[in-house]
């Protein structure tokens, strides 16, 4: 199989976006696209690297939905909604059964955000897989990490911490006994669910929002930072995490939810008389939503336990360079 027939069979003949919105898709030198009077355009890639943000263990549907997931979570983050992306593909050869599996996972979830391939490029080397997303926010109105004011609630959506788990079981360093736990936990890392309803839902409600790619405590740092140099205080126990995690010792639950990576939630703050808003935006886009602590003007993350208890910690946050 040649790289043209590769492109064809797997990716352009499975992309059909409706040609009123993107008059020229794959196949040309460029894909022509025709943005909505009055939004701004949100442009965000990531890479993913065999070895480095994923194992080669992971089944084809899942890296493909994984790939383009990661990349609408930056959209969800920014409150943009989804429009097309591109994909740049290095393989180390036309393996159509792996392709047939990535293109399904890829397209299921393309299809399931009504996002489009527009493009891309295809070359044989290592496995890297490279996703440009494009979306759309009335201009003004997109969700940015430095919008964030002393005094606002802090939340996240969904749950923490289980891509994590599933990463020290890989290590070695966590043994889970049964094996239906197990394969929750790898789903999480495999698989996650990118909140684009949310973050649309949270346009002109949120002051400011990211999404949890790198660890909690991490990404905060990056709002905290981008805000002028605020603080926080976080609840750690009321951190949200599944029941599988919750059943496991506490200080294994506090690194897996603090610092974990991988999770593609968004965090967002929101000043209090918003409370309600927050709220509506989670039941209209049936995401659960939970209040984890409170922005503050003096600079730092303080950290408190169930009892109040300011808690010493000091891992940072998953950083390529350093792990
Ligand atoms: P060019 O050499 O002009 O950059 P290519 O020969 O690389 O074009 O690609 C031919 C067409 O196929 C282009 O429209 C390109 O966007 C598209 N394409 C290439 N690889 C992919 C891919 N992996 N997914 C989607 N479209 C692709
Ligand atoms: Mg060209």
């Amino acid at each position: 199989m040649g790289e043209f027939e590769l492109i064809q069979r797997f990716f352009q003949d499975r992309s059909r976006p409706p040609a009123d919105e993107v008059p020229v898709g794959i196949g040309d030198d460029c894909a022509v696209i025709k943005p909505t009077p009055g939004a701004q355009w949100l442009v965000s890639s990531d890479m993913l690297v065999e070895g480095r943000h994923f194992l080669s263990t992971v089944a084809p549907e899942r890296l493909g939905h994984k790939a383009l997931a990661v990349n609408l979570s930056d959209l969800a983050a920014c409150g943009a909604t989804p429009r097309a992306f591109t994909l740049a593909l290095a393989l180390p050869r036309a393996d159509a059964a792996w392709l047939e599996g990535f293109a399904h996972g890829l397209f299921a979830l393309a299809d399931a955000h009504g996002i489009a391939l527009v493009g891309g490029d295809t070359t044989a080397g290592p496995l890297n897989i490279c996703i440009t997303v494009m979306g759309e926010a009335p201009a003004g109105q997109a969700l940015l990490r430095s919008g964030a004011r002393a005094g606002d609630d802090l939340y996240v959506s969904g749950s923490l911490g289980d891509a994590r788990l599933a990463l020290e079981v890989f290590r070695g360093t966590v043994a889970l006994e049964r094996g239906a736990d197990f394969q929750q936990a790898r789903r999480a890392m495999e698989c996650p669910t990118p909140r684009v309803a949310l973050g649309q839902a949270l346009r002109g409600v949120a002051s400011s929002a990211i999404d949890v790619s790198d660890g909690l405590l991490g990404d905060l740092g990056h709002v905290l930072e981008r805000s002028g140099g605020l603080g926080a205080t976080l609840l750690v126990d009321a951190l949200p995490r599944s029941e599988l995690l919750a059943s496991l010792p506490l200080p294994l639950q506090r690194l897996c939810t603090l610092t974990g990576g991988d999770d593609y939630e968004l965090v967002f703050t929101a000043p209090p008389e918003a409370r309600d808003a927050v709220r509506a935006a989670a039941a209209a886009s049936a995401t659960p939503v939970t209040l984890i602590g409170r922005m503050e003007a003096l600079p730092g993350r303080r950290l408190l336990d169930a009892q109040g208890r300011l808690l010493e910690w000091h891992e940072a946050s998953f950083d390529h360079f350093k792990s």
